[in-house]
């Protein structure tokens, strides 16, 4: 409007060349300000826009990590994905713009390579976790020791704001390992950085998730506690947004998010739904937690690709809790959609190739079918 109001003061020859400009700066492009007083240009634009923030994400190869960097790329932001295999990010390029998607080389217990990776950034999230202790890295390495390397370089650099992905039922006196280890992670983070925003996610919902498609492979459900676990499952997409307006919304600095979805299932529940959808019945097999529990320690120690562990047992015994003091999705003007509006979306791929999804043929149709004979050559 300012724009407008000082051509109208400008003498008629000078407004026609300046009247395009001035009002093409008015329409694209936005300053915002960082919590610490940093200038942002951005400038709208589709594919091509640039977003002025430059955000890095730790854990991008995951799940979550693809619909955050996807959100980010396409606004025009500039993220740097720290990653340790090759073949892991290489998805991630096309997310954005050429040039918009940095790749590094990082390793957590390499302090120099997280460094390199959050000094020039203005955000940075941390989606580092494992459900499983690796020959390698632990529960502890992975979400202690790890989060404390990456939240001193944070520290060191000064950067804007950083968001740590904790987990549901993070608590230290939880018997599961995971959950405990996260809790420990976000006092951590805490500590070292007090403006940490921890996110706390309940199980995710998504193509990729661990969730509906355990439910839904043809191998055999294997669990000890009879499904009966009960959670809020929530929309990765829904994550993902919540990700992306905390970049832009610094009042969500030194907040704790628990992002949940808005219906409570047990795992029965939601295998039910599944098997439904897919038009099949999966096989599900209880072995007792007594025998599971050792057999899994063997199998996670001996087998090398992924196949459950002592930890993943014990969690099936523990339903998700809710931190009422957390803020939630309401609070970022988010509705998180429930598990059962998206099982078709993400499950037709499982059913069979018998499965015709017509609608009934009405009177009318089956009379007008029997009108026409059809003759080829
Ligand atoms: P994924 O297991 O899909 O991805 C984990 C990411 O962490 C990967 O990018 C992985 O890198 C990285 N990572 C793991 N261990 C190491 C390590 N030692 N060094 C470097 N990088 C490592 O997790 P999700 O995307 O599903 O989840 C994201 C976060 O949310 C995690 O912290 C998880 O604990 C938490 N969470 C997830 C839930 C879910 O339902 N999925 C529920 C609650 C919490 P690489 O690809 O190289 O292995």
């Amino acid at each position: 409007r300012s724009g407008v109001a000082l051509i109208a003061q400008l003498p008629t020859s000078t407004r026609v060349s300046t009247l395009p400009k001035v009002c093409r700066r008015n329409l694209n492009q936005d300053v915002r300000i960082t919590r610490t007083g940093k200038p942002i240009l951005t400038v709208s634009g589709g594919r091509s826009s640039l977003g002025g923030y430059t955000a890095t994400v730790f854990g991008a190869t995951g799940f979550l990590g693809r619909y955050i960097v996807n959100r980010l790329a396409r606004s025009g932001c500039t993220v740097v994905v720290p990653f340790r295999e090759e073949m892991a990010k290489r998805h991630l390029k096309v997310s954005g713009d050429l040039g918009r998607v940095i790749f590094l080389e990082m390793d957590l217990r390499n302090t120099a390579s997280i460094e390199e990776s959050v000094r020039h950034s203005d955000i940075v999230y941390n989606l580092i976790g494992r459900d499983y202790p690796t020959k390698n890295f632990d529960l502890e390495d992975v979400h202690v020791e790890g989060t404390e390397r990456i939240v001193e370089a944070i520290a060191k650099y000064d950067i804007d704001r950083y968001v740590h992905v904790s987990s549901h039922s993070a608590s230290k006196e939880s018997p599961s390992e995971f959950y405990r280890t996260k809790a420990v992670g976000e006092e951590v983070a805490r500590s070292i950085y007090p403006e940490t925003t921890i996110v706390r996610p309940a199980p995710m919902f998504g193509f990729e998730d661990r969730l509906l498609n355990a439910l839904a492979s043809p191998s055999n459900f294997i669990t000890s506690n009879w499904m009966q676990e009960r959670f809020w499952p929530v929309h990765v997409i829904d994550v993902g947004m919540a990700l992306e307006q905390m970049l832009h919304d610094d009042t969500t600095a030194a907040e704790t998010f628990e992002l949940y979805g808005p219906v409570n299932y047990s795992m029965a529940e939601i295998a039910e739904l599944v098997d439904r959808e897919i038009v099949k019945h999966r096989r599900h097999i209880n072995i007792p937690k007594r025998l599971m529990k050792p057999l899994a320690r063997y199998m996670n120690k001996y087998i090398w690709w992924p196949i459950g562990s002592e930890d993943q047992v014990e969690r099936e015994f523990i339903d998700q809790t809710i931190d009422p003091t957390a803020k939630t999705f309401k609070d970022l003007n988010i509705e998180p959609v429930d598990l059962k509006s998206m099982t078709y979306e993400y499950l037709k791929g499982y059913r069979s190739s018998q499965y015709y999804d017509l609608p009934p043929m009405t009177e009318r149709e089956r009379r007008e079918e029997k009108k026409y004979l059809h003759v080829i050559d």
